[in-house]
């Protein structure tokens, strides 16, 4: 066996293991690392985190989600745990993400048949070890008793970094990217869509384009953060 599939199995499993302490064990605040119980900020920080709240603007003509819900803004602290929680392999991180989300739905009542995620290519999966929008979909369906359905959709091409590109160019790079892998699945379905980061709206539309053209009754869009580029 080579070195670089070596590599890659130590990487993978020690990711595993490094996943499950950190999913299980959260128990200080996530911002000031002060003792918590239930959730993942203490009570001083999460009432800082109300001075993030925006409204959600999008850049989309033609929608395909019924709405879009998305309270908090990619800026100060939330931004910095996001870099962290994406580039950084932190992935503890996907709990507080998880109960904002998990507060959107709270709030504004939402019912839905499952949640899902955005999906990423599966080799990038492979090479990093997981999508980073599932684990925190997990969190969503253990604090809100709405499941969990994975594999609802697929990334069937790669394409550029949206994040790279300005909003005319968004919505032509996520073009025919997406597709749903079983029909059956999503059919008359009320659909919960999470993502990590809500800009364009470009990614979160088109996803939801091919849900409602597989036959989905509902679309919610959900977001853990809005960034106004
Ligand atoms: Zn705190």
């Amino acid at each position: 066996m080579d070195i670089d599939k070596v590599t890659i199995i130590f990487k993978r499993g020690g990711t595993l293991y490094n996943s499950f302490l950190e999913l299980f064990f959260p128990n200080v605040c996530t911002f000031c690392g002060k003792k918590v119980t239930k959730k993942s900020l203490c009570a001083e920080c999460e009432s800082i985190l109300n001075a993030y709240y925006e409204g959600v603007e999008d850049c989309i003509d033609k929608k395909y989600y019924d709405m879009i819900i998305c309270n908090y803004r990619y800026a100060g602290m939330l931004k910095n745990k996001m870099l962290d929680y994406k580039f950084n392999n932190k992935k503890y991180f996907s709990r507080l993400f998880g109960e904002i989300i998990t507060d959107g739905i709270t709030k504004n009542r939402l019912k839905a048949d499952y949640l899902t995620v955005v999906p990423i290519l599966s080799i990038k999966k492979f090479f990093r070890g997981y999508n980073q929008c599932e684990y925190i979909a997990a969190h969503v369906a253990s604090l809100s008793n709405i499941k969990y359905e994975k594999n609802v959709l697929k990334k069937i091409k790669n394409n550029k970094m949206q994040s790279t590109l300005t909003a005319k160019e968004r919505k032509e790079n996520v073009k025919d990217v997406y597709s749903v892998v079983d029909k059956e699945k999503v059919l008359g379905k009320d659909i919960i869509l999470i993502d990590d980061i809500f800009t364009t709206g470009a990614t979160m539309n088109e996803c939801a384009k091919v849900l409602k053209e597989a036959g989905a009754n509902k679309v919610i869009a959900m977001a853990v953060l809005h960034s106004s580029k």
